[in-house]
């Protein structure tokens, strides 16, 4: 048997294991009584509510798993990839288009497989715990934007990838990581003002006494906020979120309409200044000179494998070419992507945390930070003990009461030092 098949097909298998074991664990951790500090915010029912939630999404996750890997491992199998180079062939001879209509009819394919997936999670789960805002025409729609969206970006950047590949040789690498890396900053810049008004509507925040609060509080840290933005979250889901988006000069911060309405302003400070925290900490560079470097890394790997013949024997291809080697080469990668995923998740939890101490320390309000996190976790239904493999593989934040309980320590930390300073 083909070495890259038995890596892909084992990859698969192995990936789908640790999930299905991790999801298991994390409902077995589900605890009968409500921890301790939440006994002020959540009563017996909403706890249970929330563990009930819990179950029925891990349930879910691993019926869709299920299928996506049966899917995956027959079409590999059963020489799909060598079905859709054929159609793609038979439409257009043109060695770029001819890539760009191969990845589109992948891209429809696990767009059709997703949908009714998507469909149940929110007309379902999301609806049956309260959740759901959304109406079948936003569904639609939203879905549709998201395919056009996706087919538009992934042809501006596949088609050039190709032609490099095609044209340039030993340099093409060292091309395709520089122009892949200036294509994701020109969306970064101008996906709040191209991208994402397309999904919500974004409105200047309205509340006078906050805005200047906000405004104060970003000069005192010499920080430029370009815009402060309220969305219509509330359009699709009773969850609130914030966040920062953007770069130069389209650096804006964004609050759900939900946050706005039911959380007051001190509470409303203390995330904006954790979200704050992770541009001030360098964090968001930081990400930014990781994904640089790993993007350079595996374009070296990818001129490595990309013409190697037993890579097409291994999924019956027909006829070799640059993009079928690219989507190859994709699959062959991915234990290599779980890894560098992994480690980004335990930085970003570091970098949470780091970001959650920021927002303590200088907002000195620590005790609205842990009531707002505590707020949002029950607006959120969050599961309030997860199991730790499931934080290791999938949580970008720790876990609530691991946060709360931090702050709590660095405060007290913080307060013998500066006791300690005084004397
Ligand atoms: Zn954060």
């Amino acid at each position: 048997m083909n070495i890259f098949l038995i890596i892909i097909l084992l990859f698969i298998v192995i990936e789908y294991i640790l999930n299905f074991v991790s999801r298991h664990l994390n409902i077995k951790n589900l605890e009968t009584e409500l921890p301790e500090e939440f006994k002020n915010y959540y009563d017996e029912e909403d706890y249970k509510k929330s563990q009930l939630y819990t179950k029925e999404k891990t349930k879910f996750s691993n019926v869709n798993d299920t299928v996506m890997v049966v899917f995956k491992i027959s079409f590999i199998l059963l020489g799909g990839f060598n079905l859709i180079d054929n159609w793609a062939r038979d439409l257009v001879s043109h060695p770029v288009l001819t890539g760009v209509i191969f990845l589109w009819i992948l891209i429809l394919l696990l767009q059709v497989i997703s949908i009714p997936f998507s469909y149940y999670g929110s007309f379902v789960i999301e609806e049956k715990y309260g959740f759901n805002r959304m109406n079948l025409k936003t569904f639609f729609t939203d879905n549709i934007k998201t395919l056009l969206l996706t087919l538009i970006l992934s042809g501006a950047m596949f088609a050039p990838l190709i032609w490099l590949f095609s044209k340039m040789d030993s340099y093409a690498w060292v091309m395709s990581w520089i122009f892949v890396f200036i294509l994701t900053l020109v969306i970064q810049y101008l996906a709040p003002v191209l991208i994402m008004p397309l999904f919500n509507k974004f409105y200047p925040l309205e509340d006078e006494e906050l805005k200047n609060r906000i405004m104060n509080y970003a000069d005192n840290y010499a920080f430029n906020i370009e815009g402060i933005f309220t969305m219509d979250g509330s359009k699709r889901t009773t969850k609130a979120n914030a966040y920062f988006t953007g770069i130069g000069k389209n650096k804006r911060i964004v609050f759900y309409d939900n946050l706005v309405e039911n959380f007051n302003n001190n509470e409303i400070m203390t995330i904006l200044a954790h979200e704050m925290g992770h541009y001030k900490l360098k964090h968001i560079l930081k990400r930014l000179l990781v994904s640089f470097f790993t993007t350079g890394v595996m374009f070296y790997l990818l001129s490595l494998f990309i013409k190697n013949e037993m890579l097409f024997e291994a999924f019956k291809m027909d006829n070799l070419s640059i993009y079928a080697g690219i989507v190859f080469f994709g699959l062959l990668y991915s234990p290599i992507n779980m890894l560098l995923s992994l480690i980004n998740k335990y930085v970003s939890r570091k970098n949470e945390k780091e970001a959650d101490e920021f927002a303590a320390r200088t907002t000195g309000n620590p005790n609205a930070f842990i009531k707002a996190l505590k707020k949002l976790s029950l607006n959120n239904l969050t599961n309030l003990t997860p199991h730790p493999a499931t934080v290791f593989l999938k949580y970008s934040h720790p876990p609530v009461l691991e946060r709360i309980k931090n702050i709590k320590n660095y405060m007290n930390a913080k307060s013998n030092r500066d006791f300690n300073l005084e004397v």
